[in-house]
């Protein structure tokens, strides 16, 4: 099916796009399109006008900021795949964008458009609800930083206003002995996450867990953290049976989707065994 008719814009700088959302309050965002053309293919979404932010420099890149790593919003999968940086920090991005989609997808995909989607079934922002990135967005009113934890709200929904551009996204070194690991039930129709699980662990001097983040995506309405699990693992050696005692928490107070590729029990069983299995693997790479 074709799409509706729609304005095209085509700005060259964020300012010019903050204007062109004010001045178009039906207007979407295009970043890689492989989201937001397919619907409006369907006619799930018909926007009066389509701003397209490819072109915009400064939106764009990936740069080492001392104690952070910063993607700018429309980096592609790809970019981010093959980033040296991205590989030698935080190995847990190759790792889950390897698992999305096609070569098509990864190339025009952006990381941004990604996260501003925010698919039930979508890989990433479960990676950074486990890496405790922050995301930045600009609308008219400048600036502001959204954690990780406060930007996926509900179902396809954000905590950015619709007048606001997610700009870049900034990811915390880990330091000390850490290990992370992303581990993804795929529907093997689409590819997309069932059941996605993300691990973030660091270990202390003494080989117990000093820190944790666990989240998990494709099981809920929106990608969550699983700080039951977080909690139960702290303080501990992860041990095979502290490991299988914290995934156990895993499912606890999540509400679960129910469609024709799985049932609510059958995603509440998923989420445990793979956060169990992302957990062993990520505690696996921080011993090293
Ligand atoms: C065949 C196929 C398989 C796929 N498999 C997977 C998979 O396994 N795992 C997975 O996670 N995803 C998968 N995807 C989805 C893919 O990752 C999309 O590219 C991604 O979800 C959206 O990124 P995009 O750059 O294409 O955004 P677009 O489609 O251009 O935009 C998506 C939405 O985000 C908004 N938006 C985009 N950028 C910004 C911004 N900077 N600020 C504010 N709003 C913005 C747009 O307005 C739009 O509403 C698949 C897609 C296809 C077509």
């Amino acid at each position: 099916m074709y799409p509706s008719a729609f304005e095209y814009y085509r700005p060259s700088s964020v300012s010019e796009v903050v204007q062109l959302l004010s001045q178009n309050p039906d207007a979407k965002l295009l970043a890689g399109g492989h989201s937001l053309v397919p619907a409006m293919k369907l006619r799930l979404s018909s926007p009066a006008a389509l701003i397209d932010i490819t072109r915009i420099p400064e939106l764009s890149g990936i740069r080492d900021a001392g104690d952070r790593v910063v993607i700018g919003a429309t980096t592609t999968y790809d970019e981010v795949m093959r980033s040296e940086l991205v590989q030698r920090t935080l190995p847990i991005l190759p790792e889950a964008i390897d698992v999305i989609g096609d070569l098509q997808v990864r190339n025009l995909g952006t990381i941004g458009g990604s996260l501003a989607h925010a698919d039930p079934a979508a890989d990433l922002p479960a990676v950074m609800l486990a890496l405790g990135a922050e995301l930045k967005a600009v609308g008219p009113s400048g600036e502001r930083t959204i954690p990780a934890d406060e930007f996926f709200v509900d179902l396809f929904t954000t905590a950015l206003q619709p007048n606001e551009v997610l700009t870049e996204i900034a990811i915390p070194k880990p330091s000390g002995r850490t290990g992370m690991a992303y581990e993804k039930f795929a529907n093997p129709a689409s590819g997309y996450a069932v059941v996605g699980a993300a691990a973030v662990v660091t270990l202390g001097d003494d080989g117990r867990v000093s820190a944790a983040r666990v989240a998990v995506t494709g099981a809920g309405p929106y990608a969550v953290r699983r700080t039951e699990t977080e909690q139960a693992l702290i303080g501990q050696e992860p041990t095979t049976e502290v490991i299988k005692q914290a995934s156990q928490r895993a499912s606890e107070g999540m509400t679960f989707n129910s469609d024709v590729f799985a049932s609510e029990e059958y995603r509440a069983h998923l989420t445990r065994v793979f956060v169990g299995r992302a957990i062993a693997k990520a505690a696996q790479r921080a011993r090293g």
